[in-house]
């Protein structure tokens, strides 16, 4: 299929690669000349703009950090055009970004308008996930547009789950997010208390990574550098998923619960704690960089 895919961050660049790898013509686009660069030099065919990647596209895929880039790609944004205008009617429009199911719905209604099919497509896995194309899919949408983006979601990830209508995938990517902001946080709290205590870090990880506080950020993500090779946290908290698009969700979240009367104490507490290690300066660093806020400082 000819996919024009826009957004090569962190997460965008592997999933690309992998619809690339799989045998798809590509033609893809970032505002960053640094992502640029880094994705040509691995193959992807890149595009002057992001209308550029459009001609011949079947399928168009967005990876975007959040509702207002969304919104100003595809409806336009400060006297700019949106690229909805320039999309062929019958195409079909994947937005993976985690966006507000309000803005998701939004730009479907006017893709509808044109004769676009569009469906939120929100992932979890982390960058690992997106680079062995494991990733976990929240799709909203109707049956028929889930099908039609099957085989190319199968390239990218394992799991596919159908949310419900445009708009599902995001609400429960906000619900997945929230939790994972927690337990991190939770996770951290442990470990620094651990520590704390002269306890061996890669020790106690073990041993709560096979007791009742298991849990993913133990499996895959430990915060703390060095007890896990692969994990931000040993690579100074590079790359990975960033404070602010952790902060970003738990703001969605709250704002979620608000419309809907919902009671989410923890995750109130989660969003202003990440907001705190960010004004102190590490918005762009990993998520779980968040254990700085509760280490004894060297
Ligand atoms: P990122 O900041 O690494 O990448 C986003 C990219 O979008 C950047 O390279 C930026 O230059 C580009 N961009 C922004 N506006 C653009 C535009 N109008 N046209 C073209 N390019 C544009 O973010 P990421 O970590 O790849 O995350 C992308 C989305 O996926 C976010 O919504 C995030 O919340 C979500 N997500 C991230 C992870 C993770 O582990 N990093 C996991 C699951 C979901």
């Amino acid at each position: 299929m000819n996919i024009a895919f826009i957004g090569l961050g962190n997460m965008g660049g592997p999933m690309a690669l992998n619809l690339l790898k799989a045998g798809h013509t590509l033609s893809a686009f970032d505002l960053s000349p640094v992502a640029r660069d880094k994705f040509a030099a691995a193959g992807l065919p890149i595009a002057a703009s992001a209308a550029a990647t459009l001609a011949d596209a079947e399928i168009v895929i967005s990876m975007l950090p959040a509702s207002a880039h969304v919104e100003g790609l595809y409806l336009g944004r400060e006297g700019q055009p949106g690229i909805l205008a320039q999309i062929a009617a019958g195409t079909l429009v994947i937005d993976s970004s985690t966006i507000a199911a309000a803005t998701s719905r939004k730009v479907a209604e006017a893709a509808a308008r044109r004769g676009v099919a569009m469906i939120d497509a929100p992932v979890s896995g982390g960058t690992g996930g997106a680079i062995a194309g494991t990733l976990t899919f929240m799709v909203g949408g109707s049956d028929a547009d889930l099908e039609r983006a099957r085989p190319v979601l199968e390239k990218m990830g394992a799991n596919i789950f159908h949310a419900g209508a445009v708009g599902a995938g995001q609400t429960a990517k906000i619900c997945n997010n929230m939790l994972l902001g927690i337990l991190m946080i939770g996770t951290s709290e442990a470990l620094a208390l651990g520590v704390a205590n002269g306890l061996d870090p890669k020790v106690l990880s073990e041993i709560m990574r096979r007791s009742s506080g298991g849990n993913w950020a133990l499996e895959k993500y430990n915060p703390l550098p060095g007890v896990m090779e692969t994990a931000p946290a040993s690579k100074a908290y590079a790359g990975g998923f960033g404070t602010d698009l952790m902060l970003k969700d738990l703001g969605l979240a709250q704002e979620n619960a608000s419309a809907v009367h919902a009671a989410t104490p923890l995750g109130g507490l989660a969003r202003n704690l990440y907001a705190a290690h960010s004004l102190a300066g590490h918005g762009a660093l990993d998520f779980s960089s968040v254990i700085k806020l509760l280490q004894k400082k060297a």
